[in-house]
């Protein structure tokens, strides 16, 4: 069959809005008709070449939900006609990660940017004849694709699909740092650098521990207001030396409980480590581009003021079992998912949503398929 997608061709040039030729699933993989998909930070990075990937041509976009329309042979737990969340790294189920329930630590993640599908084979063509490869094995920002069972997680059909579909990376992603990374408790302190799809969420996050100071910094004032509807009760809007200055006297000069690094860790992690308390955590929601492999911090303060530098992807926790427990927290009214998205797009105007993301204009832009 074919699906319209918008394919990855040549960096920093726009995606080619193309249909591309989807085969039919293999044994262990299910064809999903994709309903919604967020315009998450990392696409852009790959489009930008901040994030390598192996291959080109690619189709981008890995925060979607769907509706499963053929299974393969082998699929087990998956019926045609189930809404699904899919997952940006798979869960291979036999891994020693795995095996603990530790699926965002799977061993088959650092293969994410690779192209192929988990089997190492592609199921895209291009006009040409080219192999096209999906990102996260997944390659969402299409009509339809084919991905194995091990990246697919079955929802209850009551959820809307645009709200689910940021249940598959930014959600999990920012309040899972709060809750399973930092593991920030009642009374505590937060600072959330980069107030945008992850931190956000880190923001709601904290919130739902009981955190009772949570300290939004974000150079977009807007981000701030917003960050006020999420939980956040104290917003700055300054960067650097001046960021941790500003931390500290809100605090009495001791510093946060927790700092969490949504955006950009070469500029922030410093300024969010020097305003975390002693003993305090500072965790990394972020990417980095490739092209930057060291930041400075200095060993001798590392050691004196006793922090933890902690990493989150997926919020530290498998996304099998944080994905049914946030979706049962938005039904009882304690997750914002609806406030999550600020302009949905058609696949044309995909460009339009990554511009209007670098401008800082969206919280969360989202592609959603009108059939
Ligand atoms: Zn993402
Ligand atoms: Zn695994």
């Amino acid at each position: 069959m074919e699906s319209l997608a918008a394919v990855f061709r040549e960096v920093g040039k726009p995606l080619s809005i193309e249909r591309v030729t989807l085969n039919p699933p293999e044994p262990s993989e299910v064809l999903v008709r994709i309903a919604a998909v967020g315009l998450c930070r990392t696409d852009y990075h790959v489009m930008r070449g901040e994030r390598r990937v192996a291959m080109r041509p690619m189709v981008l976009g890995h925060e979607a939900a769907g509706v499963v329309e053929h299974i393969g042979a082998a699929v087990k737990g998956i019926t045609p006609g189930d809404h699904v969340i899919l997952t940006f790294i798979p869960a291979c189920g036999i891994c020693r990660w795995c095996r603990q329930g530790l699926h965002h630590l799977c061993a088959e993640g650092p293969r994410i940017t690779q192209g192929p599908q988990l089997d190492g084979t592609f199921r895209r063509r291009d006009r040409a004849g080219a192999d096209v490869g999906a990102f996260c094995m997944i390659g969402a920002f299409a009509e339809r694709t084919v991905v194995d069972q091990a990246s697919v997680v079955v929802i209850d059909q009551d959820i809307p699909l645009d709200l689910a579909s940021l249940v598959a990376c930014g959600v999990p992603a920012g309040v899972g740092a709060a809750r399973h990374r930092a593991r920030v408790k009642p009374g505590d302190s937060v600072l959330v650098v980069g107030c945008g799809g992850d931190g956000m969420n880190v923001v709601q996050g904290a919130q739902l521990c009981g955190a009772t100071m949570i300290v939004a910094a974000d150079i977009v004032p807007a981000k701030l207001d917003w960050a006020r509807g999420f939980g956040a009760t104290h917003g700055i809007s300054v960067q650097g030396e001046a960021l941790t200055r500003a931390v500290l006297e809100l605090t009495d000069g001791v510093g946060v409980n927790h700092a969490f690094v949504c955006i950009n860790p070469p500029a922030t992690l410093l300024p969010a480590f020097r305003a975390t308390t002693k003993g305090g955590n500072v965790v990394v929601t972020a990417l980095t581009p490739d092209t930057v492999t060291a930041i400075k911090i200095p060993p001798l303060e590392l050691f004196v003021t006793q922090k933890a530098i902690m990493g989150a992807v997926y919020g530290f926790a498998s996304p099998r079992l944080q994905i049914p427990e946030l979706l049962a927290l938005y039904r009882k009214g304690d997750l914002k998912l609806r406030e999550l998205i600020t302009r949905t797009y058609p696949l044309d105007d995909i460009e339009q949503g990554y511009a209007d993301l670098e401008a800082g204009k969206n919280l969360r832009g989202v592609v959603v398929f009108d059939r």
